[in-house]
């Protein structure tokens, strides 16, 4: 036993509670999915530090199906950049069936990148490379999202070739548009491999977990695609993921996902964790019903839903008073009186823009008459982002043009190298240990004006 069991117990919780449920059907257009076993039942949680956890099935293999398709699309952003990508396929919910001729009036070009349509397309825009045909890198692709080395099930494959008569019309009527690139026959080929890629719950779950942790694999380490991919591969699977269920998935469980037609989903808390549910049982979109039941559960118990601020941060400043008050300010009147014209305010923890805003303003009510010297002790700061730091320097330059002096206490250099410092904000910012140095050099400093 241990700690962390207490996670998996909650996936086994949550197992438990979905597994009777027997509503919904394995799709049957492409055969060999038929063969699945439809009380089959996995789900699988990975964290932003590659922590995994499991229950249930999780560990059984099936073909990814549209679930692919987020990850083809994150790999023609990174080759191609959005623009190019765009000029292909577009971003809006379609609002139609995975399946549905969701093409727009005039261009050809399909809605967005999570129908079939626009994954067709996807993957027609993945160029061979010198060293490895289109497939090859989709394959590669798909394996670094996952951790290891993924491979395609060819009896699916072969089954949706057999059968996938919808998707070559589909790829021919975007081709008379001249909004293929490539061959139909050989695009759609791709796509149907892309498709029967095998992997599991846990396989999927450290994929979507890639995604939210920013395009760096949380298990591996290795980063996939750059940060602004991954951020916009998130923005289309929270308007388009879920094909016709996109708007009511994301009112009621607040997360990017994808579905696919063999009952895998994943779903991604940005910055929190990668989600996975495999069941083959499906429901009229296509999405796995115990998959969406689990999932949204999940993100209710954990409070992942995205429009509820989960972050609203704790708290930055910890203190705005004036030196006077300090258990070690001097006893003498007149020292005590110069200590009353120095406010100090105290920041704590990892400063971002909400939080640097909060420094800021502290600043300004500091000091009797929001005037006089401060001292602004960053001790207790963990660190600061670049823009935090951006709009502390803006604003201690202002502080500094309005006449009020500032000193900071800051031996981790939070504010950045000295150098820096000056040049941004124009002066040099006195730096001392403790918080009572400054304060002294405060009070030092409006005793000898000039
Ligand atoms: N390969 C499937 C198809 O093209 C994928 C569809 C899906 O998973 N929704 O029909």
């Amino acid at each position: 036993m241990s700690a962390a069991e207490a996670v998996t117990d909650a996936l086994r919780d949550l197992h438990g509670r979905f597994a009777g449920v027997r509503e919904g059907r394995r799709a049957d257009y492409i055969p060999e999915l038929t063969r699945s076993d439809p009380d089959d039942f996995g789900l699988a949680l990975v964290s932003m530090d590659g922590h995994s956890y499991s229950a249930g099935a999780a560990d059984t293999p099936f073909s990814l199906q549209s679930v692919s398709k987020p990850f083809v699309y994150a790999l023609a952003l990174a080759s191609l950049g959005l623009e190019e990508v765009s000029r292909w396929v577009g971003a809006e919910p379609s609002g139609e069936a995975f399946n549905a001729i969701s093409l727009e009036a005039g261009t050809g070009r399909p809605a967005n990148a999570m129908v079939n349509a626009g994954a067709i397309v996807t993957t027609a825009l993945v160029p061979d490379s010198r060293e490895a045909p289109a497939f090859h890198r989709i394959l590669t692709c798909l394996s670094r999202f996952a951790g290891r080395k993924l491979d395609v099930d060819e009896d699916v494959y072969a089954s949706e070739s057999a059968t996938g008569d919808r998707n070559r019309a589909l790829a021919y009527l975007i081709r008379s548009a001249r909004a293929l690139p490539v061959d139909p026959v050989a695009a759609v080929d791709t796509y149907f491999r892309q498709c029967a890629v095998r992997a599991t719950a846990v396989d999927l779950a450290v994929m979507a977990a890639t995604l939210a942790h920013g395009g760096v694999n949380p298990v591996t380490g290795e980063r996939v695609v750059p940060p602004e991919v991954a951020a916009q591969v998130l923005a289309v699977m929270a308007t388009c993921g879920m094909y016709d269920a996109s708007g009511d998935w994301l009112l009621r469980v607040g997360l990017p996902a994808k579905s696919g037609v063999s009952g895998g989903l994943i779903a991604a808390g940005p910055a929190r964790f990668g989600l996975a549910a495999y069941s083959p049982l499906l429901d009229a979109a296509g999405t796995s019903v115990r998959g969406y039941a689990a999932l949204g559960a999940l993100s209710e118990r954990l409070g992942l839903h995205l429009m509820k601020n989960p972050a609203l941060p704790g708290s930055t400043v910890t203190l705005v008073t004036t030196a006077d008050v300090l258990p070690s300010a001097p006893s003498g009147r007149r020292e005590r009186a110069l200590r009353g014209r120095v406010g100090v305010v105290a920041a704590q923890g990892a400063l971002d823009f909400t939080a640097a805003e909060r420094v800021l303003y502290a600043l300004d009510e500091s000091g009797p008459e929001r005037a006089g010297s401060v001292v602004l002790d960053l001790r207790e700061v963990t660190g600061a982002d670049s823009v935090a730091l951006e709009l502390l320097h803006a604003g201690l330059s202002r502080l500094a043009r309005e006449g009020r002096r500032a000193a900071v206490v800051d031996p981790g250099d939070r504010l950045g190298p000295p150098d820096l410092v000056r040049e941004r904000t124009g002066q040099d910012l006195p730096r001392f240990g403790s918080r009572e140095e400054a304060a002294e050099h405060c009070a030092q400093a409006l005793a000898a004006p000039g």
